[in-house]
C-alpha cells in the first residue's frame, strides 16, 4: 500500500492537517485509538486563545493568532457551536498589578486586538461573583465545542477523499532511500505495512516516540507529560460573562481559572502536576479539591470546598521541562537530520487546538 503523505495521529493537529493537506495529496491519516481525539484534544479547556502570553517571535505567537482568526472563521462557516464570549484578565491583589501590566504590554506587542483596561463597575456588571483589584479584558478569547469541530475537520478530509485508518498503531519505521515504510498493528494484533514518501508526525504525547522510530533520539525533543486537573463548580450562585484569569507566576501553566463550558457549566483548572511516569492516568482524586478551592476563594466570592467536585484531566506533551523556561512549538521538515519528508510536530501543548488550523497552513508551506 502507499500513499502520498501518511499523517500519525487523528487529534486535533492531524485532523487539521488532514483536512489541508487532503484537497492536493493522497493522505492516509493513522490513528492507533478506534476514532478522532481520544487523547489530549478532547481533554482541555476548549478555549480559543488570543496569544496573550507567548513571547513575541515565537511560533506560539503566530500560529495562535492566526488560528484565533481562522478557528472563528471555520467555526461561523461550517456552524460548529462556539461563543467568543472574553476573558478577563485579574490581578486579585494590588501586588499583582505589575504582572497584569506586564501580560497586558505583552499582549499588545503582539499585536493581539480586542484588549482594554476594565472598571470596577464593568466587573460589578458582568462578573458580580469575582474578588479582583484591577483587570483587563480580552475580547477575542472563546470557546469552542472541540469535538464538533474535530467531527467536521475529519467530514471534510473524507471528503476531500483522505482515508482515516482507527485501530491502527504505528510501532516502527523504516527509512529507505526516498520513502519511509511505516509499520502498523491493527485491532487484531495483525501488523501490515505502509510506503509514504512523507510523515508528518502529529502524535500528541508520543510524537517523541514516533521521531525516535525514525532515529532522532534528541534529549532536548524528549516530551514531559505535566497532568492539569479540573474540578466541577456545583452551585448556580456564581454570576460571570467572562472567563476569568487570575495573574499567575507560575510559568508552566496559566494557574487554576475559572472557565464556562457552552452549556453555561462552570470549572476551575488545570492545574500543572508533572508525572514521573509515562504510564496515561486520567483520575481526578478528590483529595487535591482543597488546591482548587484554596487558588478558587482567593477571587470567586462566596466559594466553599463543599461545591467542588472531581471533573476530568488532561496532559500536556510539555518541552519544558519544570525547571525550564518557556519552549516553543517545534515544528520541522527534518532535511538536516537527513530524514526529508518527515514532518515533525512535538511539544504542541496549548494553544495547539486555537492554533491548529494555522498549524495546518504553516505544514503545507513546509510541503509546498
Ligand atoms: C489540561 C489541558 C488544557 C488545554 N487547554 C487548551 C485550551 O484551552 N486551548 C488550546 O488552544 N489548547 C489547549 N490545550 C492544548 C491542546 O489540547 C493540544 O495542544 C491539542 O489537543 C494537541 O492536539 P494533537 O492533535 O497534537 O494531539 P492529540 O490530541 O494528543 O492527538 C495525537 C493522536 O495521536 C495518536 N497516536 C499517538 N501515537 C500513535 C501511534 N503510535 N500510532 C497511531 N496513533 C498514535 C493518539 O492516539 C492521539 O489521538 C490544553 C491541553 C491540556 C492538556
Amino acid at each position: 500500500m502507499f500513499a502520498d503523505i501518511v499523517i500519525i495521529g487523528a487529534g486535533v493537529v492531524g485532523l487539521a492537517i488532514a483536512k489541508e493537506l487532503s484537497s492536493i495529496f493522497n493522505c492516509i491519516v493513522l490513528e492507533k485509538h478506534p476514532s478522532f481525539g481520544c487523547e489530549t484534544s478532547s481533554r482541555n479547556s476548549e478555549v480559543i486563545h488570543a496569544g496573550l502570553y507567548y513571547p513575541q517571535n515565537s511560533l506560539k505567537t503566530e500560529l495562535c493568532i492566526e488560528g484565533n482568526r481562522l478557528i472563528y472563521e471555520f467555526a461561523e462557516k461550517y456552524k460548529v457551536p462556539f461563543n467568543k464570549i472574553g476573558k478577563l484578565v485579574i490581578a486579585v491583589t494590588k501586588e499583582q498589578e505589575e504582572k497584569l501590566i506586564s501580560i497586558h504590554e505583552n499582549a499588545r506587542r503582539n499585536g493581539v486586538c480586542g484588549i482594554e483596561y476594565v472598571s470596577n463597575t464593568y466587573l460589578q456588571k458582568y462578573s458580580p461573583c469575582i474578588k479582583a483589584h484591577s483587570a483587563f479584558i480580552s475580547r477575542n478569547t472563546g470557546i469552542i465545542d472541540t469535538h464538533s469541530f474535530m467531527r467536521c475537520l475529519e467530514a471534510l478530509a473524507i471528503e476531500n477523499g483522505a482515508t482515516f485508518s482507527y485501530n491502527s498503531e504505528v510501532i516502527d519505521i523504516k527509512k529507505t532511500n526516498n520513502e519511509f515504510e511505516i509499520f502498523i498493528k491493527i485491532d487484531e494484533g495483525e501488523i501490515f505495512s505502509l510506503k509514504s514518501p512523507i510523515i508528518i508526525n502529529s502524535a500528541g504525547l508520543h510524537s517523541d516516540e514516533i521521531a525516535s522510530m525514525v532515529g532522532i533520539n534528541d534529549e532536548n525533543l524528549k516530551i514531559n507529560y505535566c497532568k492539569g486537573h479540573y474540578f466541577k463548580l456545583n452551585s448556580s450562585i456564581f454570576d460571570t460573562k467572562h472567563l476569568v484569569y487570575p495573574v499567575t507566576d507560575n510559568n508552566l501553566g496559566l494557574g487554576i481559572h475559572l472557565t464556562l463550558d457552552l452549556n453555561g457549566g462552570l470549572k476551575l483548572g488545570p492545574d500543572t502536576s508533572f508525572l514521573n511516569s509515562r504510564q496515561i492516568n486520567y483520575d481526578v482524586p478528590n483529595h487535591l479539591a482543597e488546591k482548587f478551592f484554596t487558588a478558587g476563594q482567593s477571587y470567586i466570592k462566596g466559594l466553599t470546598l463543599e461545591m467542588l467536585s472531581p471533573d476530568y484531566a488532561g496532559i500536556r506533551p510539555k518541552l519544558q521541562k519544570p525547571d525550564e523556561n518557556f519552549r516553543d512549538f517545534y515544528i520541522t521538515d527534518e532535511t538536516a537530520r537527513n530524514l526529508d519528508g518527515f514532518i515533525n510536530l512535538v511539544g504542541i501543548e496549548s494553544p495547539g487546538l486555537t492554533s491548529s488550523l494555522a498549524i495546518a497552513k504553516y505544514v503545507r508551506k513546509l510541503l509546498t
